[in-house]
């Protein structure tokens, strides 16, 4: 297959890219960098491999067949979609638009990155896909949640009108080597917190909880949906779930940091005070559940951490 990867050089989109290669196919990534690096792929040293830099909410275009597109450029980070809240909405409204354009124009399947944050602040644990969500509309997080909402309805509708063979995956929260050190989100933040022997930083009381996966699982998933025949959304996230106090505490146990932990105020209005998919469907469907435990990732993402930082490992 020829496979276009929006946000190719992004942390997901740059391991998803390894993975295409690695099935056999041929890859272009694109992306605009604002929040992806040419770091991610620069070790890509195959010919069926390249790379466009260009913003996916202009027009797209590409010469010769496309199977596939698989669009992930967004921000994700919310330090990242507060900062760009015009681009995330872009991206997430008349990216998918383009993204689905060119895949009618080729004939091509399109997979959606959407996001565990369609749930909004969820009133309900765990998460299925048939939960309709409690989003804020005009939250601080509503530039992402609500691009990410639209791209859905806009995949459907392509489907519905179009008859294009669309997938939409439902990624919760993913960790691993290759996150940016200062994404701003909790787990580099924690990382690089302990590392610098600094107090990890706690929003709120830390009662709120997330579910970790670690990458290789996610991106595993992401591929098993693309060759599957399931329109629907599917979350694909570790159903394993912590308190953000706890994962405080683990990070500074598995570093052997001496750091403290220092409480500050939620930075957003509407910060999800639980998340954890429901991933039933994953199991019947693509028989799919996370074969690597936080025990296992963890360590590897702080190796991953050490040696960008320039620690000994
Ligand atoms: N968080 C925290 N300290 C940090 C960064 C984040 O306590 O330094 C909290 C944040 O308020 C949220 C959770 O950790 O409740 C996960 O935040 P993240 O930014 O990783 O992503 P989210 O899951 O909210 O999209």
């Amino acid at each position: 297959m020829r496979c276009v990867v929006t946000g190719g050089a992004g942390f997901l989109g740059s391991h998803l890219c390894e993975r295409l290669l690695a099935e056999g196919h041929d890859v272009v990534a694109i992306d605009n960098l604002i929040t992806g690096a040419v770091d991610n792929i620069a070790h890509i040293r195959d010919p069926r491999f390249s790379f466009i830099h260009y913003d996916v909410t202009k027009f797209l275009y590409l010469a010769g067949p496309v199977d596939i597109v698989f669009h992930l450029a967004s921000p994700a980070s919310p330090v990242d979609y507060l900062e760009f809240p015009i681009q995330t909405l872009k991206v997430g409204s008349l990216g998918t638009h383009n993204a689905l354009g060119l895949a009618k124009e080729k004939g091509a399947k399109v997979l959606f990155a959407s996001t565990s944050e369609v749930y909004g602040d969820p009133a309900i644990n765990p998460q299925p896909e048939t939960y309709h969500g409690n989003v804020s509309t005009t939250g601080m997080r509503s530039c992402y949640d609500e691009a990410k909402r639209f791209g859905e309805a806009m995949v459907m509708a392509y489907h519905r009108q179009h008859g294009i063979d669309t997938r939409i995956i439902r990624i919760f929260n993913t960790y691993g080597p290759r996150m940016r050190l200062n994404d701003g989100r909790v787990v580099p933040n924690f990382i690089c917190q302990a590392l610098a022997g600094e107090p990890l930083t706690v929003y709120g009381n830390g009662g709120q909880t997330r579910s970790f996966t670690f990458v290789d699982d996610t991106i595993e998933g992401m591929w098993r949906l693309a060759v599957s025949n399931e329109v629907m959304p599917v979350n694909i996230g570790n159903p394993q779930e912590r308190t953000i106090l706890d994962f405080a505490k683990e990070i500074i146990a598995l570093t052997d940091s001496g750091s403290s932990i220092e409480y500050r105020p939620l930075p957003t209005d509407n910060d999800p005070q639980q998340r954890r998919p429901d991933i039933t469907r994953a199991r019947e469907l693509l028989g799919w559940e996370p074969q690597v435990p936080f025990e296992v990732g963890m360590p590897r993402t702080v190796a991953n951490f050490r040696s960008r930082l320039g620690l000994q490992t």
